[in-house]
């Protein structure tokens, strides 16, 4: 089974969002085991400080090498294995639905998540096997990266969604964004859903939706067919 462990500053603050919804039903069901570690919990500093002030000067507090170092060590001994380790920082390579997929398969990933203006380079240099980003812009902690990933991941793990063949279909799966979807009443403030979705023709209804996500990329996405060269 796949296990996630997030070395955060705010444990709370993680389990709050991973244990609802679907990744909570998820882990309830047995598919995927997902932990947050307190770094705090292995700091030596006598007055339970994880950060100090930049060396070469400068705004802001660093988080300390040793407090996530150790940290990190307990974990690996709790597993018995070296998991993993992606520190999410905006100077990491973008998330892609394809990354996604591929750290789907990996059986123990550990994600670090900075605050402050970051974390030492020593530690960086020492443990993380990858850096990753989650877009070109910054915020004010790794948590929520760390839960975008942990709940990308966890949906691409089969029966995690009620229907896996959903996921096929989707936006980014195949490098094209999907075709636009629509639910009950037929007619809605004298709208009404395209008559092909109607029909019960489902030839029709697939060619109609793969021309409509082809459109669709051409419109809102064109570097995406570049990607994909069509
Ligand atoms: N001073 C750092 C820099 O300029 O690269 C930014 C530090 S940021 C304020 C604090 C923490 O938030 C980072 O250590 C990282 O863990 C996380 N973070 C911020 N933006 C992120 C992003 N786009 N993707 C992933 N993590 C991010």
């Amino acid at each position: 089974m796949m296990r996630i462990d997030i070395l955060t500053l705010f444990p709370e603050m993680c389990s709050a969002v991973y244990s609802e919804s679907i990744t909570g039903r998820a882990i309830s069901k047995g598919l995927i085991e997902i932990h947050s570690r307190n770094i705090r919990d292995f700091t030596k500093n006598k007055h339970g400080s994880v950060d100090d002030t930049p060396y070469g000067g400068g705004m802001g507090m660093i988080m300390q090498a040793q407090p996530i170092y150790d940290c990190y060590l307990s974990l690996c001994e709790e597993l018995g294995a070296k998991p993993h380790l992606i520190y999410m920082s905006p100077q990491g390579k973008v998330l892609t639905q394809q990354r996604v997929k591929e750290l789907a398969e990996i059986p123990n990933l550990a994600l670090l998540c900075g605050h402050y203006e970051g974390v030492d380079q020593r530690v960086i240099d020492k443990i993380v096997d990858e850096e990753i980003s989650i877009g070109d812009y910054v915020l004010t902690g790794g948590e929520i990266p760390a839960l975008a990933l942990t709940d990308a991941v966890a949906r691409m793990i089969p029966g995690v969604l009620a229907n896996d063949e959903a996921v096929q279909n989707e936006s980014h799966y195949n490098g094209l964004l999907e075709y636009p979807q629509y639910t009950k009443p037929a007619v809605w403030e004298s709208i009404a859903v395209p008559d092909v979705l109607l029909s019960g023709h489902h030839k029709n209804i697939d060619a109609w939706r793969k021309e409509q996500s082809l459109k669709r990329t051409k419109e809102r996405r064109p570097d995406l067919l570049e990607e994909k060269n069509l």
